[in-house]
């Protein structure tokens, strides 16, 4: 199908597919989208290069009261939240699941935090080790929590690229994660610092123990190789089509994709450089800001 248009087209379709659809459409590094036959309209050798995203790992504990969000599921609570959401909009149903986070430096003499950490107010689902997941491990029936860590600042880089120029084959994703040492160096360090505060009288007083990883896991070797196993993300993907000064950034600072006229980018991939945060508010601040640079209401 061809579609016109009058002024430009905005792309939005987040960190992964812009960079796809980019060199679906010949703008890309030139080589690779030789090898897959499309007629080059740009040379752009960093579409889908500079993927970030925040490797993260989380630390369970049960605890020896119910004083978990575990509590709402048993039968007569369940209802009885229900009701309260269903009349006044309040009560666990209108409260995450994640109550409670923060930002924390893993070396003092550092200006700004480089990690994270999000308090999940009940047990997560159990490592199935392998096997099939099961919807009833989603509802632990024990009292316990989870603190999930993360590589706020990470310096890894990944890359998106093209599997085929079939544009309904999926791209190729090279997340690099812990690509760069110093990764797990941070995660390692914040990872310890949260299970050192998990000891402390404060929260020590709830909790009946470490469920994972678990006592048994107390070297930075083991520690290392757990995380390294059982590490997650935390879907935070940009950077793919990253904006900069120089010549050599997929967009400039109004947002337009270089060396060629009328295409905008709105999404993910123009971020330059992770931020130590999660991601949902800065793409709506993209959104916005793309909003007002595009409509003429702000200078790019
Ligand atoms: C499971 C999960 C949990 C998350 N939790 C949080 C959180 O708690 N807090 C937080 O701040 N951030 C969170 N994030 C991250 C946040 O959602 C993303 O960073 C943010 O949505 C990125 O915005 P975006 O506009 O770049 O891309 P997206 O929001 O992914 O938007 C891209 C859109 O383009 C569409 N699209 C793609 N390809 C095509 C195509 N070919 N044709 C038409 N449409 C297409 C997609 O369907 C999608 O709607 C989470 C992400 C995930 C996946």
């Amino acid at each position: 199908m061809r579609i016109r248009v009058r002024r430009g087209v905005v792309l939005s379709a987040g960190a992964i597919k812009t960079p796809q659809l980019l060199m679906l459409s010949g703008i890309g590094p030139a080589g690779a989208l030789s090898l897959h036959g499309i007629p080059v309209v740009h040379d752009a050798p960093n579409v889908g290069r500079n993927l970030q995203n925040h490797a993260c790992y989380r630390l369970q504990y049960l605890c020896n009261a119910p004083v978990s969000a575990s509590r709402h599921l048993r039968p007569h609570n369940a209802v009885a939240a229900a009701l309260r959401y269903a009349l006044f909009r309040t009560g666990p149903l209108a409260e995450t699941y994640a109550v409670a986070g923060g930002y924390f430096r893993t070396d003092p003499a550092l200006e700004v935090p480089d990690a994270q950490v999000v308090l999940l107010s009940a047990l997560g689902p159990a490592r199935t080790g392998g096997a099939a997941f099961r919807i009833r491990d989603l509802l632990p029936d024990r009292h316990g929590f989870g603190l999930t860590v993360y590589q706020g600042s990470p310096l890894s880089r990944g890359a998106v690229s093209l599997r085929s120029a079939d544009p309904l084959d999926q791209p190729r994703i090279e997340p690099g994660y812990f690509s760069d040492p110093r990764d797990m160096e941070v995660l390692l360090k914040a990872v310890k610092r949260m299970r050192g505060m998990m000891r402390r009288p404060a929260m020590a007083k709830y909790i009946d123990r470490e469920l994972l990883p678990g006592e048994a896991v107390s070297d930075d070797r083991s520690l290392e190789a757990d995380i390294r196993r059982n590490g997650a993300t935390a879907y935070h993907q940009c950077g793919t089509c990253a904006m900069g000064p120089g010549g050599d950034a997929v967009v400039d600072s109004g947002l337009r994709v270089r060396g060629v006229e009328g295409l905008w980018i709105a999404d993910a991939s123009i971020i330059p450089r992770i931020p130590n945060a999660a991601l949902h508010a800065p793409a709506l601040m993209i959104g916005e800001k793309a909003a007002a640079l595009i409509g003429g209401k702000e200078a790019g």
